[in-house]
């Protein structure tokens, strides 16, 4: 056994182009900071990015917020949840998705996962069918996509509104159709660890002029949304205005200007994330102890993240494994540890929610994952490197 050890840290993200750097320096010499302080005729960063990324959706709308959890929070609210309803969604997820729906004052209604992390269709269909649920909040979970052509017509046979979850799928598409855009809204999260990052920041987007107006007055905008370009006209704000109330969540221009300069990079960004998901998904599959979901000719995937299984592995040895790898300089999260470490996105933690829900399979499936980051920073050579040491561990594992 080699004793190679790995020494990138996996939560280094790359630094902001330079021309961010600039524009947000402008920003701060212009002590502009709030998205509606404009002067005569300026339109803000904020506006601009709106603009901007509603054409990268090919949405005509779109509201720059202060989180992705915000922004699905204000997606349920403008699709019209009401107190106490049942919202459908998925049984591996990351937190603030079930602490949207219960910000929203709904409840939280779980949807099984199958082998692959995607939900189970015909559990959504038996859920669909229980719950009368009129919304389902669905998370691409770690970027993996279901197949968005039956989940669409499940939503219409039920009448169930699909919100889409798009944290991990900024970029990415299923069956030549940008993700995000299958649902009445999406909601994409542009915090650190996403595919753009501003520390914080969150995106809806929509085709519904009613329900982005709804969103604008949600998200705070004291009357002024005739500054936001990727909103509709002044008129679907007339019945609107006086009746929404105000979530106070905007986006300011500093974190605006940051995530300008990086949405021309984007689509190279996926491939670079691909590039080296690829890279290590050729040598762990040369591991007979390891399994890989299996992703489908229609997903184009945005793979910022791996997922993988080892299924010999007996329970006392699941954290061993991790600490090993640790030791190797190797950063896995394990999701079937008792205790959440770093994560929440298992359901069993989000002990709020109904705790008559049990979801076996998702429970199952989680019980034998393990997940790792893949930053930017790390090189595709580099992806060689972490997967002889996964190898190399499971194997010390197994075989002592
Ligand atoms: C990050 C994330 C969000 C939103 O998170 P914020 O930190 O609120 O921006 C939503 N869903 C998933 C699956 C996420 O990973």
């Amino acid at each position: 056994m080699s004793t190679t050890i790995f020494n990138k840290s996996f939560t280094q993200q790359e630094s902001i182009p330079e021309s961010g750097i600039e524009r947000a320096v402008e920003v701060l010499r212009s002590g502009r900071i709030h998205r509606y302080n404009v002067l005569e005729g300026e339109i803000s960063q904020t506006s601009l990015l709106e603009t901007e990324f509603a054409a990268y959706m090919e949405q005509p709308y779109c509201l720059a917020c202060a989180s992705g959890g915000y922004a699905l929070h204000i997606a349920l609210k403008a699709a019209g949840i009401k107190s106490a309803e049942a919202v459908l969604t998925n049984g591996f997820t990351l937190a603030p998705v079930p602490g949207a729906i219960d910000n929203a004052g709904g409840k939280p209604v779980l949807v099984e996962i199958d082998d692959n992390y995607c939900v189970d269709l015909n559990h959504l269909e038996a859920m669909m069918k229980s719950s009368k649920a009129r919304f389902f909040l669905m998370s691409h979970m770690r970027g993996h996509i279901a197949d968005m052509d039956a989940v669409v017509a499940l939503c219409q046979q039920y009448d169930v509104a699909l919100i889409e979850d798009c944290a991990h799928t900024m970029g990415a598409y299923w069956n030549g159709k940008k993700s995000g855009s299958f649902g009445l809204v999406a909601c994409f999260s542009t915090q650190t660890y996403k595919h753009l990052n501003s520390g914080e920041g969150g995106l809806l987007t929509t085709d519904n002029p009613e329900l982005m107006a709804k969103a604008v007055m949600h998200s705070g905008s004291y009357m002024l949304f005739e500054r936001h370009d990727a909103a509709p006209d002044v008129d679907t704000f007339k019945d609107i205005k006086l009746d929404t109330p105000n979530y106070s969540g905007r986006m300011d221009n500093l974190r605006a200007a940051i995530l300008r300069s990086q949405l021309p990079l984007l689509d190279d960004n996926c491939e670079r994330w691909n590039k080296r998901y690829r890279e290590l998904e050729r040598r762990l599959k040369q591991s007979k102890h390891i399994q890989l979901s299996e992703r489908r000719v229609q997903e184009k995937y945005v793979a910022s993240s791996l997922q993988f299984r080892v299924e010999p592995l007996k329970e006392g040895q699941m954290s061993d494994f991790v600490v090993n790898c640790a030791n190797r300089g190797v950063e896995l999260k394990w999701f079937g540890s008792a205790e959440p470490q770093g994560f929440t996105s298992r359901y069993d933690s989000w002990r709020y929610i109904e705790s008559k829900q049990h979801l076996p399979q998702t429970l199952k499936v989680l019980a034998t994952t393990f997940d790792l980051r893949i930053p930017l920073t790390f090189d595709v050579e580099d992806m060689m490197i972490i997967g002889e040491i996964i190898d190399d561990v499971v194997q010390s594992i197994i075989t002592c």
